[in-house]
């Protein structure tokens, strides 16, 4: 482990000790368990994406505005914080009449489109660098068929042993739940002590799998959407990069 790894390790190594439990039994990592938005690729561009063909999809409509300003008041809201009711503040502003159905059609749109996302270069790097190393799996939570569709535009695919969409479990599988992590350790008969799960998000990622023994990782991207952190102790994850590119050494 090289020195300025070691230091950002030391950093940010957070509560190690009272979760000495699950160290203590920790084997070599055999696998590495990846979340998707915002830990392989910066989610902001297939918002970005979304947002553009919902707003070609309004252009469309008789008697709309262009595509350009659709889009940009509806980037407005994104980007100012309306997670929620962007589609809806964004027609009142622009002046076109809806109603829930409509929004109930550009959600379908936003989910159904095919997205123009690319994995990044560092990523891609690890991903050929880890593959043939450790089983590697890909465990994301979200609506289908939007995750399966941004998996396809990544071209990712081909790197992962397993791939569990939680949504396909049910809504009640998603993280924090364990369920989707259980069934990653059942498909590629792996226990916990030897499995990884690099992720983002610091309210929901880590729960179960610091729960279930996991090495757990979070990866903090400058461009990331959720921000968050949680009260909860065992929401915390172990270790805490700033870049892909540092995964490695922390496997040994
Ligand atoms: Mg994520």
């Amino acid at each position: 482990m090289g020195p300025v790894i070691s230091k950002i390790l030391s950093l940010y190594n957070v509560n190690r000790e009272s979760r000495t439990t699950n160290h203590e039994t920790r084997t070599m990592i055999t696998t590495v368990v990846f979340d998707l938005d915002d830990t392989l690729y910066d989610e902001i561009d297939y918002c970005r994406s979304g947002f553009t063909s919902v707003s070609e999809f309004i252009a469309n409509l008789p008697g709309s505005p262009t595509a350009q300003p659709i889009f940009d008041c509806l980037w407005k809201h994104f980007t100012t914080g309306n997670r929620t009711k962007t589609f809806n503040t964004a027609l009142d502003q622009l002046g076109i009449d809806y109603d829930d159905k409509f929004i109930g059609e550009l959600v379908k749109v936003y989910r159904n489109h095919t997205p123009k996302i690319t994995l990044p270069t560092n990523s891609k790097d690890i991903l050929d660098q880890l593959n043939g190393r450790y089983m590697l799996a890909l465990l994301t939570d979200g609506f289908l068929p939007a995750q399966q569709l941004k998996v396809q535009a990544l071209g990712i695919e081909k790197y992962f042993n397993c791939i569990v969409y939680t949504e396909e479990l049910g809504r009640d599988c998603w993280k924090p739940s364990p369920v989707g992590f259980e069934k990653v350790m059942e498909i590629l008969n792996v226990k916990s002590q030897a499995a990884a799960y690099v992720a983002d998000n610091a309210k929901k990622d880590f729960i179960a799998p610091n729960k279930l023994g996991f090495m757990t990782v979070q990866i903090i991207r400058p461009a990331r959407i959720h921000t968050q952190s949680s009260d909860q102790a065992d929401a915390a994850p172990q270790y805490v990069i700033h870049k892909i590119t540092q995964l490695p050494d922390l496997f040994g």
